[in-house]
């Protein structure tokens, strides 16, 4: 593992205000461990199964990040301690998490997923269809969701104009719906967006959240 890479990065988070989530999927334990005693607490994961496994055995004051597609039926496995869920693409999912947050009378912070990539494969909302859903008011009934913020995955493209364009575009939509200052959004501040590849990209079109995995573990 290149801890250097690590130091460089967190550092760099805290002299520039964000926050660095390391995205342990597919990775040891231990390796997660080499991190947490380095301090690092933010962890990513994009399997349920994977993360309920490391959840039960690891320290319990790690903030565990769902990043990947998460389907409605294994909500109920994560409800009780995810710290964060960035991968809300639906309103149905966005439904059935304040559904499952409700039983047990948690509040679930997560973000919504913003579609940007010019990819099939991407989840996520398109700009105007997030817009048209919070001018209907579609999450305001959700009184055990909280929307911090947005989420989104540029293109994986050696284009850097074009990633930059993309998280521009994210950013601005960001700029947008806070302007709009809905009453239930009281806590929309989260940005997260950039990745291994792209993520100095991001920072400078104005990410306040990066999700890093292969720059800090190594390949996968
Ligand atoms: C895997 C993954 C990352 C991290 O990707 P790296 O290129 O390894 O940094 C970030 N975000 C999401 C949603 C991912 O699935």
């Amino acid at each position: 593992m290149e801890h250097s890479k690590y130091d460089y990065l967190a550092k760099l988070a805290k002299e520039k205000d964000f926050t660095l989530i390391a995205v342990s999927k597919t990775q040891p334990k231990e390796k997660i461990m080499d991190l947490y005693r380095l301090g690092q607490r933010d962890f990513g994961e994009n399997r349920v199964q994977e993360l309920l496994e490391k959840q039960a055995e690891l320290p319990s004051d790690i903030e565990w990040h769902l990043i990947g597609h998460l389907q409605t039926n294994k909500v109920k496995y994560i409800a009780p301690f995810v710290s964060l869920i960035h991968s809300v693409d639906s309103v149905k999912l966005a439904q059935e998490i304040n559904k499952q947050a409700q039983k047990i009378n948690r509040v679930i912070p997560v973000l919504l997923q913003v579609y940007i990539a010019q990819e099939e494969t991407k989840f996520g909302f398109s700009p105007d269809e997030l817009l048209e859903a919070l001018e209907q008011g579609v999450f305001e009934s959700l009184k055990n969701i909280s929307i911090h913020g947005l989420m989104g995955m540029a293109t994986n493209t050696e284009n850097k104009e074009q990633v930059s364009k993309e998280f521009s575009s994210l950013k601005k939509l960001f700029e947008l719906i806070k302007s709009k200052q809905y009453q239930y959004l009281i806590n929309f501040n989260i940005l997260s967006m950039g990745m291994s590849g792209d993520y100095e990209i991001a920072l400078k079109e104005g990410s306040n959240m990066i999700r890093v995995g292969s720059l800090i573990f190594g390949e996968r």
